[in-house]
């Protein structure tokens, strides 16, 4: 699943080094998966990782996400993983300038992958795990059947259809809640209001549904340029 691993810090054994004061000696350490996307997971450092803003300590991310080592290195994952060139360290003071500063209507756009990327994910798990379902119950199906066939006695096949039906509460996969409570974690920590001092999390409304409202009922910050 790991594709290359690199290690970032302020120390001079790691794979890439920062040397900027407020980077810690082993900062983060980001995989490149198989799939094109990293994994970016914080080793306790003193300033923390950021992924669109948000601290985290493990996440998966996409080379659209922003990744930010303490308060001001922003990376470039691909640029890092020397996927693509150009410069690793992105300018964090960069930003489009603001004529209004509650225009957060570029922002918010990026955020409709996010939904729409959560919803694709939810269905997949969602459908692996019916499939594997109807597979087991198939299988538990055909054993009072075989029974039945075998010794030609009513009693035993009730038995077996009983046995059978305990058996099948025993088997329900508890993994696919495990992957939903994760994707839901993770969804929790990006569909999330742009503003900075806000972050509030959007719910499980649409994003069309927070297009249409036009701001964030939290903070104000202007979702559609229509409400500008
Ligand atoms: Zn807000």
């Amino acid at each position: 699943m790991i594709k290359k691993t690199i290690t970032v810090g302020r120390a001079p054994e790691n794979d890439k080094v920062f040397n900027l004061p407020d980077i810690s000696g082993k900062h983060a350490r980001i995989h490149l998966l198989e799939d094109g996307m990293f994994k970016v997971e914080d080793l306790n450092s003193a300033n923390g990782t950021y992924v669109n803003g948000y601290r985290i300590k493990s996440s998966t991310v996409s080379a659209d996400d922003e990744v930010r080592l303490s308060a001001n290195l922003i990376i470039d994952l691909p640029v890092l993983f020397e996927i693509r060139q150009g410069t690793i360290v992105k300018d964090a003071n960069a930003q489009p300038n603001k004529t209004n500063p509650n225009d957060f209507t570029k922002e918010f756009a990026k955020l409709e992958k996010v939904y729409l990327d959560y919803k694709k994910n939810k269905k997949k798990i969602l459908v692996t795990n019916q499939r594997k379902q109807i597979f087991v119950r198939t299988g538990f199906m055909a054993i009072p059947l075989v029974f039945t066939l075998v010794f030609r006695n009513i009693h035993i096949s009730g038995a077996s259809i009983v046995l059978a039906g305990i058996a099948q509460l025993f088997t329900g996969n508890m993994k696919h809640l495990d992957k939903l409570e994760e994707l839901d974690n993770d969804f929790k920590v990006r569909y999330v209001c742009p503003n900075d001092k806000c972050r509030q999390f959007l719910s499980h409304n649409s994003w069309t549904v927070w297009h249409n409202t036009g701001e964030c009922p939290r903070c104000k910050a202007i979702f559609n340029k229509e409400k500008l």
